[in-house]
This record gives C-alpha cells, structure tokens and sequence, in this order.
C-alpha cells in the first residue's frame, strides 16, 4: 500500500540522516585521534581519575561535544546518579545522541542545548563539572566560570581540561611547528579544512597560561585551584572546589 511504500521511504530518510550524523562524529573523533596521536584517550582518562566521582553524583558535561566523557560517566554516577551532557551547538548535541544510542549506556543522560557563559541550571545542581576542550572555545572565560561555580554544588569540584602551554622551550618549539606548519595540512588532507585547523592552533596559543587560568578560578570564587601538566604542559588540567 501507499502507506507501507511511505514508512519504508520514512525509515530509509532516518537511515540516511543517523549516516550522516554519525560520519560527522566518526570523523571528529578520528580527527581527535590523528591528531593528538590517540593521546587525548590517556588525557580524559587522567581527568576522571581525578575528578572523584561517585555512584549517585549529578555531572555536568559541559562543551561535551560527541559525548566522550559522557560515555565514561553514566556508569560511574550509576542509577541514582544523572549526567547532562552540555553544549552550545545543537547539530553536536544531536550527534553525541546519535553516537551514544550505541553505547547502551544506563537511563542516566540528559542533552541539554546551553552556552557556558549563562548556564540555564538551578544554583547547586552538580557535584561535578567536567568542561574538556570547551573553555578555550568560550568568548567571555570569567563570566563562564561564575556561571559555573553558580551552578555547582558547595564542596563540589570543577576539573577543566584545556589545551595549554609547554613547559620547556625545546618542546614548545616543535610544538609550534607542528600545530602552525603540520596540523593545517593534516586538517586539509583528511578533512578538508586546514582553515578550522589553522583556527584550532591559533585559540590553543591565545588561551591563558595555566598559572593565568588558575588566577581566573580563584577570581571567579573557587577555592583550592590546583593545575597538572599533561604531556610537558601541551595540555594542562585545573582542579577547584566551591
Ligand atoms: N568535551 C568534548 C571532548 O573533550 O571531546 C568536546 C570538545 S570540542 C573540541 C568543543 C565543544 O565546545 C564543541 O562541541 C562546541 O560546540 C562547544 N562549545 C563552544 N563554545 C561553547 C559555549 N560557549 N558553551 C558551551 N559549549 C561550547
């Protein structure tokens, strides 16, 4: 019948779309290994080593992009836990669902479409806030992290993940060469962008050393910042509680 000619041409539409979304995602995240040589695994990793976070807790992942930290957090924060995965962009938010819908992870994930700098949560939502690769992105850095520390719990921890500056010079070097003379090639090979590349490279080497961040944070109102250098301080990852 009509109507049966209708579905199947319906679910193929879906097919189509759920393809194109998840290219979108498998390329981001192929980007995201190619470039960082698989090392930004190790990097979220070490953030949630260091985030303690525990069965029951309500995470925000704020700028979570394709849900990497997501996946990694449902299960920690089990059933009576909840994690709301956060980003400016609804086309990205759309993706992480895409994405995540094959993780079968628990009914624990909220997706909520919000920009950092004004966070649309109740004062003394989350236990935790995990923003990784997102505040480098964020135009007015300190009001965002007002509104971060708005919506975080009293004795609640901040971890922000973000790109940074090497520590020593060598490395800082090569460094520069490869993110400004061999990224945007890589970028223009494999995704045919070298432009967002060159941009990439670009807010990686206007973003605030980690003492400068660390003196936003404790402006801002956090309490105990502390910061560690991942890999020679090519990125760097800021810990505080409210
Ligand atoms: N956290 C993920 C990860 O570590 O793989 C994704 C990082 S991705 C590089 C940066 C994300 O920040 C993008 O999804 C972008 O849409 C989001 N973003 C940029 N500006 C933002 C803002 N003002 N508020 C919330 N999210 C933002």
């Amino acid at each position: 019948t009509d109507f049966g000619f209708q579905q199947v041409a319906k679910n193929e539409k879906q097919l189509l779309v759920a393809n194109v979304f998840n290219s979108v995602a498998t390329k981001y995240d192929l980007m995201n290994d190619l470039l960082s040589f698989g090392i930004h695994r190790h990097w979220k990793k070490f953030t949630l080593a260091h985030s303690d976070i525990q069965q029951g807790h309500h995470v925000l992942d704020l700028a979570g992009g394709t849900g990497d930290f997501t996946a990694k957090l449902s299960p920690l924060v089990g059933e009576n836990g909840r994690v709301v995965l956060a980003d400016i962009n609804p086309r990205m938010l759309a993706v992480a669902k895409e994405k995540l819908a094959h993780f079968s992870l628990l009914d624990n994930v909220a997706y909520q479409q919000a920009n950092a700098e004004a966070l649309p949560f109740k004062e003394n939502s989350f236990d935790r806030i995990i923003i990784g690769f997102g505040l480098r992105n964020v135009t007015d850095k300190n009001k965002a992290l007002r509104s971060m520390l708005h919506v975080l719990k009293p004795g609640g921890q901040l971890s922000v993940l973000e790109f940074s500056h090497p520590c020593r010079r060598s490395l800082a070097s090569a460094y520069h060469f490869y993110s400004f003379h061999i990224l945007p090639h890589l970028g223009h090979m494999i995704a045919h962008d070298a432009a967002s590349y060159r941009y990439l490279a670009e807010s990686i080497r206007m973003h605030p050393t980690q003492e400068v961040l660390k003196k936003m944070m404790l402006q801002a109102g956090f309490k105990n910042v502390h910061y560690k250098n991942l890999s020679g301080g090519i990125v760097a990852l800021h810990t505080a509680k409210k």
